[in-house]
Order: C-alpha cells, then structure tokens, then sequence
C-alpha cells in the first residue's frame, strides 16, 4: 500500500506506455477534490493490482437525477479522457451546482497501467451485450459491475447527455489502416444528431489541432459520414445508456493514434478540455438536456 493514498504501490508508478502517462495515483487524487466539494465516491469494481490489492473503479456523483454523465479510461491505451476529465475536475464542481453530473474518469485502470485495451479478463471492461440481448452473460466481472451501476445504481434522468471519450489507437491492430489524422465521432439516441451539444462538440473538434476526419471506415466497419457514425449498435456502454436509460445525445469522441504519442498525449488533452467545455455549452447557453420530468 502507499501510505499517502491507501491504493496499492503500483498507483505510484510511471506507467512505461511511450506516451508519458502520469502515474494512477496522480488521477485518483484529482478526483479527490469532489469529495471536498461535497460529491459522492462509489467503488463500482476493482481490478487486481500486480503487486497485490486492488485497483478501484470509482464513479462521482454530485446530485440525482443525473443529468449528465462523462465517462473515460475505458481501453488502456485511451489516457487522453481521463486526463483531461482529471484536469476538468474545477469546473466539474462549477458545473455542479447546476447539473446532476455523473463521472466515470477512469473504467479500466488495470488497462492505464499496463497499457492493454481490455481489463485482465480480456474483455471490454464495460461490455453490455449481455442486457442488449446479444450475449447470456456479462463479458467479465467488471461489465458487470459497472453496467449494473448504471442501470440500478444511479438514478440516472431520461434524455441525460454523455459524453465518452476514448481514443483510436489504429497502431495496436496490426491489419487496421486509417490513414490522415484527426478525431471522429459517434452520436446515438433519440434526435442526437441534432442535439446542441451534439452540433457543439462537432464544431469545436473541426476547430481543434486534431480535427474531424471526414470520412473512412473504422476498423469495425463503420462508415463515417462527415465524421461521425450515427446509432451504430457496438455493445457499449454508450448503446446501453442510449436504448436502455434514454440518454441523449450520447456522444463518444476518439481520435486517431498512429503511435502511443503522436499526437502528442498533452496535445489530446488539451483538445478534450474544450470538447468537455463544448459539451456542456459557453455561459448563457442552455444545457442540452431534458427538462426535469414531472
Ligand atoms: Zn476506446
């Protein structure tokens, strides 16, 4: 255990990713500052630690009815997110005070810390074919814990907005080819499309050092169509919250890697603190979500 944190030792390790990832211990402790501001911590799961005890899975919640939720670390080699939610977490409490705000910083931090896509079972730490009705049973201990959170755990608004940010790693799968750089989109549920956060977050990427890539196909076999791939039906824990709770738009950002640093990790971040600002609109614009349902 490290004895200022109480998380296993490894938390106190610089990760030897190639793309000068910060130690775990620097994200959890970020987050500890909601605490100060009077948010709730959830241990949702864990993942074992390799020197012994366990590495947490927490979830942030300020205030229910959520009605927004921000999610990142999902895959490994996907840091960008949580570090950028990590950096946001000022103006998560600002946001606050307005908003009931779920925030799921970092799902698979067995995955940041050996720098592999999936948790140590190999599956998608927060798969959910198995209550989209494509599989019998949870890909492993971790989709079910966190998909359970989410569907029972919180009370999470009807029409909440999400915002997902993962990264595309292409280096990792040897036979994927995405030439040209940049960052794309999928937006799902009802409407989402036309959602302001939607149109937001889409402009502010085409702005950004890492713009939208108009077109391609995803080593999943998605089509882009001016960067973004509407309702596609992955399994994640983003089609879950869109068919499931309602949620929309539910927006999932990635951006290309063509190695664990180019672009430059504090360059992605950068671009990821102004899709969080975009997402949840400059001052004087409404919130993209659902009235409060009577
Ligand atoms: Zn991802």
């Amino acid at each position: 255990m490290s004895s200022a944190t109480g998380l296993p030792s490894d938390c106190d390790l610089s990760p030897s990713a190639g793309d000068e990832r910060p130690p775990l211990s620097q994200i959890y402790s970020a987050f500890e500052s909601l605490l100060r501001a009077g948010w709730r911590a959830i241990e949702v799961a864990t993942q074992p630690a390799p020197s012994g005890g366990a590495l947490p899975i927490r979830a942030y919640v300020n205030a229910e009815p959520v009605g927004a939720v921000l999610i990142g670390g999902i895959h490994g080699r996907e840091p960008a997110g949580a570090l950028a939610l990590a950096r946001y977490v000022p103006r998560l409490v600002e946001r606050g005070h307005k908003l009931g705000l779920l925030v799921m910083p970092l799902l698979n931090p067995w995955g940041y810390l050996h720098h592999i896509r999936y948790g140590p079972s190999g599956a998608s730490v927060s798969d959910s074919d198995h209550l989209l009705g494509r599989a019998p049973e949870p890909a492993c201990p971790e989709a079910a814990a966190i998909t359970n959170f989410v569907m029972d755990g919180v009370r999470i608004r009807p029409g909440a907005a999400v915002l997902d940010l993962h990264e595309d790693p292409v280096y990792e799968a040897p036979d994927y080819q995405f030439e040209g750089s940049g960052s794309y989109i999928y937006v799902t549920g009802a409407d989402a499309l036309a959602h302001p956060a939607s149109r937001r977050v889409r402009d502010c990427l085409e702005r950004s050092r890492l713009p939208l890539v108009l077109e391609g196909v995803t080593r999943f076999g998605e089509r882009l169509s001016d960067g973004i791939i509407v309702d596609t039906a992955d399994g994640s824990i983003d089609e879950l919250l869109a068919r499931r709770v309602g949620c929309s738009p539910v927006i999932t950002v990635e951006n290309l890697l063509h190695a664990p640093d180019s672009p430059p990790l504090p360059q992605r971040v950068e671009v990821y603190l102004d899709v969080l600002e975009a997402f949840f609109g400059a001052p004087g614009e409404e919130f993209p979500c659902a009235p409060p349902s009577s």
